[in-house]
């Protein structure tokens, strides 16, 4: 057998390749439809956009983009470092949050390594140890909420880290800073721990997770410009972490990994607090709605601190579906092992309910 295939790294064998949402153009062409009659509630982006001083200083930037971007993120990481009251060496600057686990994949992972994560955790935490040849430790999570007593308990001396998703997607559940506090104290040295704070800002009073790195110890916070900045499409993210780690995780980074657009656009989103505040506002009345609907509707569904809903629908394939032939995009949970499951982000309160509306439609059909 001289495939090329079997040189190829043999824990690549058991990797499934990440599936998105389902872009709104795929689905018109498909489908036949107009894009403009299509919603996408399937990857918790925000419905109001980004925040108008992004979209001019990226406007901006785009007169610029003859000359490469500073690789060095030098405006970006310093805004983040005072925003933060960190050390801008603290920051590294991401292509989306989702290059920092790959980051911290390429300094600290070696095949045979393990990785400990929530059962229903946010998914590509296990793509990313697969890809390196880890293994992922998948700790039972009750009443979808993250364990964390029983993941400090699954450490062995082979754990490189633990990720703690805070709140967790696509679960929507959180753990609480005492919860947090006594898992740290049972962490030993030799692991990192990676809280991924993707949907942060969603929650009023959110544990400060930072403490631990003012206090020296080995953590990561990881933060997204793709949720409640609506600059998804740009993939910028970043990671908060020690001196050390930072110097570790900038050494395995490509030297253009952000550009300049989503470096300028990011500064500009992250001053802007109006545009956030509003955003948690359409949040918190569309999530309300979204939860009440399902509960008047018989259906089971997860109690969420973020800017989506899991709900039980029975056959999650067939409603995803039959949700798309009708111009709504959700996500189906199969790659969870939730095949009972669908997520469903937090729009604006029309497209929440006509999203409601052809839920009730297909669920009658059914
Ligand atoms: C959306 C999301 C991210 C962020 O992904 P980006 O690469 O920054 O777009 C990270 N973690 C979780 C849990 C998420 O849901």
């Amino acid at each position: 057998m001289s495939s090329v295939l079997s040189q190829a790294h043999p824990w690549l064998d058991g990797l499934v390749a990440y599936d998105p949402g389902k872009p709104i153009e795929e689905t018109a062409r498909e489908l036949g439809l107009d894009p403009a009659d299509i919603i996408k509630l399937a990857s918790n982006e925000n419905p109001l956009g980004p925040s108008p001083k992004a979209i001019a200083a990226m406007k901006e930037a785009a007169e610029g983009v003859h000359i490469y971007p500073d690789g060095g993120g030098y405006k970006l990481r310093t805004a983040i470092a005072e925003k933060f009251g960190l050390d801008r060496g603290q920051v590294v600057i991401s292509n989306g949050s989702n290059e920092i686990i790959e980051l911290i994949g390429h300094g600290f992972l070696n095949p045979g390594d393990e990785v400990v994560a929530a059962e229903h955790a946010f998914v590509v935490y296990k793509l990313m140890a697969t890809l390196f040849g880890a293994e992922t430790i998948e700790v039972p999570d009750p009443d979808f909420v993250h364990d964390l007593d029983a993941m400090a308990a699954a450490i062995t001396p082979r754990t490189r880290m633990v990720f703690v998703a805070n709140p967790n997607n696509p679960t929507g559940t959180m753990v609480d800073g005492a919860a947090i506090d006594r898992f740290m104290a049972r962490v030993p040295d030799h692991v990192v721990v990676i809280f991924d704070e993707a949907y942060h800002e969603f929650v009023p009073d959110a544990p400060d997770t930072l403490k631990y790195l003012r206090e020296g110890r080995n953590v990561v916070v990881m933060r997204t410009f793709s949720k409640i900045q609506g600059l998804a499409g740009l993939r910028i993210g970043f990671g908060l972490t020690t001196l050390e780690i930072a110097s570790v995780l900038q050494k395995c980074r490509q030297p253009f990994n952000t550009n300049s657009i989503a470096q300028a656009g990011a500064v500009a989103g992250l001053l802007d607090e109006e545009h956030q505040q509003r955003t948690r506002e359409l949040n918190d009345e569309g999530r309300a709605y979204l939860e009440r609907s399902f509960a008047e509707m018989g259906l089971e569904y997860v109690p969420s601190h973020a800017n989506f809903v899991l709900v039980k629908v029975g056959d999650g394939d067939a409603v995803f579906q039959a949700m798309l032939r009708r111009g709504v995009i959700i996500r189906a949970m199969r790659g969870y092992k939730l095949p009972e499951w669908v997520r469903i982000s937090v729009g604006t309160m029309p497209q929440n309910e006509r999203c409601v509306a052809t839920l009730k439609e297909v669920l009658a059909a059914s």
